[in-house]
This record gives C-alpha cells, structure tokens and sequence, in this order.
C-alpha cells in the first residue's frame, strides 16, 4: 500500500425497505497496490466490520475502506450500486466489495444491468487491458427536472482517454447503440439524452495557453496568439471565467448563467444579447472531435490556426480537416457529430461591466425601437477592454434612447411581461474600476452574502435584499410563486410585475462575467424555458411582438392560465453556423417556473403564432430549450443538406443522433 487516492466513490447503504439509504462514511485513507494481490492482503487489514470496495484503475488497483456497522453489519445485498466505478470494463467489470461480514462480492453485467455477486476470494490477476473509466449508469435527471434517461452504459474518461473509450464502444456495443456525450444537463430538449451510451463531462478537464500546447499552430497568428487558449469539453464556464481572468482574459460574451459545460454549451446555439456577435460558438476557433470509431479529428475554417505540416509530423493521431463547411456544420450541431474532446477558442483581454436597469413600457419600447432603431442602441464597435476607457453617451429619453441607458450600449435587452405592459430595459456597457475597486470583487456575483454585498457598496451588486433572498430561500421563493399562479392565477401577471419592478437598478458594477451572469439564487429557481428567434429586418421583431402579446391574450381566454415568468428579447447576430439563425435576430426567450405543467403548451401557441404571422421559414428555435413537438424544423436553415451531408460523413452510423433528433430535423 502506498500514497492515499483522491476521489473516494460514495457508498450507500439501505439496510431495509424501512430506513432510507445512507452513505457510509470514509474509514482511511484510500490506497492504491500495483496488484488485486496486494491490495487484498491491505483488505485484510482492515477493522473488522468494516466495508472495503477494491477497483481496478490504469496504474493498477485502489482500495477503499469504509466505516461499517456493529449493530448491524453491512451486507453486499443492501448496497446500492449507482455511481460505483466498474474498474476500467463496462461489461466485465474489475470491482469487488468486502462486506460487514467479510463476504467477497464482485460487480457483475449480467447483459441488461448490473448486479453485485458473491464470489469466492479472487486469486488470479485479471489478464485483460483496464479499458476505460466507467461508472454503474444512474438515472440522469436534467436541471428543469422535465427530463429523465437511463444510459445502458455510462463512461467518464479523461480527455486522453476519449479515443480509446469511443472505439471500445464500437467494438464491444451492439451495432445501433446510441452515444450522446452529456454536459451539465441544463438542456430542457431531449438534445443530451441517450438510453445507450452517455458519457459524463467530470473528467474532460484540460485547459493550455498556446505556448502550452505542442507546437502546431501557424506562426503568423500575430497578437491572436495571446487570445487562443485550448480547453477540455468538460470545463465549466465557470471554471473558464476564472482560468481566464487569471491570464488577463475575458470571454467577450456570455449568456446568463456559467453552469454549462464547454461542450454542452456551444452545439445548442446558446447565445447573450451583444449585437455584433452571434452565439457563443463563434468564439470556437478548432475543435477536437472524437467519432464513433474512436478516430480523433480536429476541424477549423479553411484558413485555421493550425499548421497542417507541424500538425502532421507532431500529431500522427490527428486528421486534421480545415473546410468551411466542416467548420460551419460543427460549431452548432447538438452533439450528433461524436464527442468534442476540446475546443480553441479565442476569447479578449479582461474587462468590467457595468450593468443598469431602468423601467420602461410597452408603448416606449415600441416607438423607440420601430424603424431598425434597435441597430442605434446596441452594438458598440470595438474591444471591450478599449471601450472601458471610452464612457458611453448617456440618454436623456429624448435623444432617441432609453432614459439613463447608453446610447450605443455593448449588450442590450428586454424583458416584458407577456400580460401587461412593464418593460425592463438592461445595459451592460464596459466600465473601468480602480485596483482597490478590483481587488474587493470575487469570482461569483454577490448575493449569497448579505453583509459583504451590502459591504461592497450599492454599485457594486445587484438589490442586496432580493437577490439575497432569492439566494437563500429560492425554493420557498418557488413555491410561494407556484402556489399564487395555481390557486389565483389571475394575480399572475401582476406577481411577475412586481418582480420586474425588484430588479430596477442604476449600477452594478464587477468583472464581466459576474455581470453577464443574472445571479445564482436566479438560475437556480427550478424553471422551464424557450427561446424562439425572430428576425430583425424590417421590424418583423415588433411584429413579433404584438403576435407574441396577443398569443398570450388567447392563452388566457382559452385556458385560464398564465406565463409564470416574464419574457426576454435578447438580440443575436446572424451566424455562419449551419444550424445556427443565418440572419440577425431578436431572441423571445419565455420564462416558466419549474411546475408549469402547461409550459410546453404555450410554447407550441407562442411559435405557432409566430409562424403565421411571420411565415414558418422565420421563425427558429433554441435547439436545448423547451422545443415544440411533431414539428421539422430544417426548413428554416437554407444550407441543412450540407449539414446533414457533413453529419452523416463523420458519423455514418448514425450513432451520435438520438430518436428526438431525427424527428425534429
Ligand atoms: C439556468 C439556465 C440558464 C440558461 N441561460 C441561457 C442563456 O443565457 N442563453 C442561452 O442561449 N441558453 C441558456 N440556457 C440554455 C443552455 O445554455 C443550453 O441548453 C446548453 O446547451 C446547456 O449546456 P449543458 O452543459 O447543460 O449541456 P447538456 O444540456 O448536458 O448538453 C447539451 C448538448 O451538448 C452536447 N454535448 C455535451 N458535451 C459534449 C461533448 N463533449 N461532445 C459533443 N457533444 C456534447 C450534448 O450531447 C447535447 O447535445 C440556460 C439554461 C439554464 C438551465
């Protein structure tokens, strides 16, 4: 037995139908053994009543102790197995289990599930290979809680270990055996969801400067270089704010919550609301993709950042295909191409926010935005660590621009509420900040706690009380709010205008990404949401509008209910991703709590209306968002043969595109 090992798996305990399952708590240190010889006679030492799970890992075995039960001894058969690694073979699986009663047990597939079998003590060393880092599958349950899958096998390799996971399971799965490889499960569509294989993002961590990575890139990329970084699909956005703004850099857009993971947020299209730039995606520069055979690819633009002769003698393992189209289809295409193992993306130098939030209406929105005014209001040109220096024009309301608002603001939104007439308008403008202003500011927005937010003075958070409270007592928050639209619906509309009104704010001010982010407590409410894209030109946005209202208006006549969140209109250039919105649009993202059982409903009334007052072709939807159902949906994307012909190239057998997937497209 040597060094103690990280990561020690959660071990529950359900000792009858009567008690609820526990975890059982650490004994020791884990210790890992070079072989299942060694890390048994380490077994033998240990307290008697103790449970020890023994698991094969690529360096050889680890043994973990648990503390067990005097008065009643843990048994293998109360054991819950979900969770538990499976030794480095999905199908033959390298985990044993010594029981209270010093029963050897070992986890077996039987061909549909897993069980644990008493065996006798093992004596030989298994000959096989430690294939790949697998768990016993669980039942995956998305964040809006609307969602739940069972995968048949669960993976969670490394990013090194993508590869060789991809091709065992082409090998080993039967032929037809579904992939989908999983983020952070903050999708309400069935975009993540597979009933074969789901690979889980914890152990996709890689994050390199370019001077970190193998010397492949071209050398004429100039003042790019020091804004190209490489980082595994499993990174958070949150972990990627941080590593960032360590380095002096800033992802120069962000939507609003940092949950995601890298790979699962790009290939849904997610996008802010700055209106020089389309979604998130754009800002992917080369990706590195796994196929189903395990063939490890690396996809850029034509003109990409890597150097194909460098590349070539430094990565033999790596196809290299630089082509618009490849590039194009990939950046938004919900996972069905295989498994992104990492992206380069380019971000910009670090820099503040400065958020505000002022009240207007309807009627107001309307008149100042008709006409493609919109265009004069949003839409700043330049870096946004150059415009910090540059304080923005401020509205007097009567020059054309929202009260208090910058006049051409970097990020601008809306957010109505679909029943009345209140109307929340929000600026986030770059803004500069002394060091000793820098120094108090953290990597989460304030909110959780309630004295250093007031500490940090009124500029420096969003409305210290509400956010706070949201913060902490969010599911009361909840509740409370789905009790009010179930027993009075009818107060609805002016519940959601009060809320609106709480979040009236002349400035706060922090590092970009907090103020891009509305707020733990907020994405923490349990929600549903759906965005559906509008084009800009001609207005059709406004016209979008009314229809949008009017939807709502007819939802209330005919089934008494309500939206039971407000609305936003966030605005999105057009893209060249093939599946992303090719024009510029104006994004209505429909907010509902979390128990709204109608919420798909008026979804499908809200696009339906759109649709005929705009013409289906114009009307698009956010790909891991709520998604109305029975209707395809390629007809809004001119270039979709393309897409569909570099989908079925790089995955011919179709094992990356689940059942939903291939109805909706
Ligand atoms: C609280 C909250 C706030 C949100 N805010 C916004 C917002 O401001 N703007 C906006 O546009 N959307 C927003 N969304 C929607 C959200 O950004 C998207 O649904 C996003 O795709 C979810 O990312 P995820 O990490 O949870 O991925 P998942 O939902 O788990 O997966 C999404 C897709 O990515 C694929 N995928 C994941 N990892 C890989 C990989 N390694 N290789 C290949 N494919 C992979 C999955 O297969 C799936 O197709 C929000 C959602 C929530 C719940």
């Amino acid at each position: 037995m040597s060094q103690p090992a990280a990561d020690q798996p959660v071990l529950r305990w359900k000792p009858n139908s009567l008690f609820s399952s526990k975890d059982l708590k650490s004994a020791a240190a884990s210790a890992q053994s070079t072989t299942l010889k060694e890390a048994l006679d380490a077994v033998d030492k240990r307290k008697a009543k103790n449970v020890v799970m023994v698991t094969r890992v690529p360096s050889g075995w680890v043994t973990y102790e648990y503390v067990g039960s005097s008065a009643c001894k843990v048994n293998f058969k109360e054991l819950l197995l979900g969770g538990l690694p499976l030794g480095g073979d999905p199908l033959a699986p390298q985990t044993y289990i010594v029981d209270g009663k010093a029963r050897f047990a070992r986890i077996v597939h039987d061909g549909h599930r897993y069980r644990l079998d008493e065996v006798p003590r093992p004596t030989e060393e298994p000959t096989g290979p430690w294939v790949v880092e697998a768990i016993v599958p669980v039942e995956e349950i998305n964040h809006g809680k609307n969602l739940t899958w069972l995968p048949k096998i669960t993976l969670r390799p490394s990013p090194d270990e993508l590869p060789a996971a991809l091709k065992w399971v082409n090998q080993n799965m039967p032929a037809g055996t579904k992939v989908k490889a999983g983020g952070s499960k903050h999708s309400w569509s069935r975009v993540a969801v597979s009933d074969g294989v789901y690979i889980e993002p914890d152990r996709m961590k890689l994050s390199h400067t370019i001077d970190e990575e193998p010397n492949v890139y071209r050398n004429d990329l100039g003042e790019r270089r020091g804004n190209l970084f490489r980082c595994g699909s499993g990174n958070t956005i949150k972990e990627m704010n941080r590593y960032l703004w360590e380095h002096g850099k800033s992802f120069p857009i962000l939507g609003g919550f940092d949950g995601q993971t890298l790979g699962g947020v790009f290939p849904t299209g997610t996008h802010g609301s700055i209106f020089t730039r389309g979604p998130l995606a754009e800002m992917i520069v080369s990706i590195d993709l796994v196929l189903a055979d395990g063939q490890l690819v690396r996809i850029e633009p034509a003109d990409g950042v890597t150097d194909s002769k460098a590349l070539a003698t430094a990565r033999s393992d790596l196809r290299l295909i630089q082509d618009d189209d490849h590039y194009h289809s990939a950046l938004i295409n919900m996972g069905t191409m295989g498994a992104v193992q990492s992206y380069m993306l380019e971000v910009t130098d670090a820099f503040h926010l400065k958020e505000v939030r002022t009240a207007s209406n309807i009627t107001e929105l309307k008149e100042k935005l008709q006409g493609g005014k919109i265009y004069k209001l949003v839409g700043v040109q330049g870096k946004p660590a150059d415009l910090e220096k540059i304080p923005p024009k401020i509205s007097d309301g009567k020059d054309g621009g929202f009260k208090d608002q910058p006049l051409d603001a970097y990020h601008l939104e809306f957010l109505i509420n679909p029943h009345s007439d209140k109307v929340v308008v929000t600026s986030r403008h770059p803004t500069t900040v002394t060091a000793t202003v820098e120094a108090e500011f953290d990597f989460s927005p304030p909110g959780r706690d309630l004295v250093r937010t007031i500490h940090r003075g009124a500029s420096f958070g969003r409305p210290a009380l509400p956010t706070w409270f949201e913060e902490n007592f969010g599911g009361l928050l909840s509740w409370g709010i789905d009790q009010i639209t179930k027993l009075t619906p009818f107060l609805t509309p002016s519940l959601i205008d009060s809320s609106m009104d709480t979040l009236i704010d002349d400035a706060y001010i922090d590092r970009s990404f907090n103020v891009f982010n509305v707020g733990d407590g907020t994405n923490q409410l349990p929600a549903l949401a759906a965005s559906i894209y509008v084009p800009v030109a001609s207005d059709a946005y406004l016209t979008g509008l009314d229809l949008v209202r009017s939807a709502a208006a007819n939802f209330v006549k005919s089934r008494h209910r309500y939206e039971t969140g407000p609305a936003s209109m966030r605005f999105v250039k057009g893209t060249a991703a093939t599946l992303g919105c090719g024009v510029d649009v104006c994004s209505f993202e429909f907010i509902f709590t979390g128990s709204t059982t109608y919420a798909l409903e008026m979804v499908e009334a809200y696009e339906a209306a759109l649709k005929e007052g705009l013409g289906a072709k114009e009307v698009r939807v956010h790909w891991g968002q709520l998604v109305g159902e029975g209707v395809r949906r390629r007809e809004g994307y001119p270039e979709y043969e393309k897409w569909r012909q570099v989908r079925d190239e790089l995955d011919p057998k179709a094992a990356f595109i689940n059942e939903w997937q291939e109805k909706i497209l």
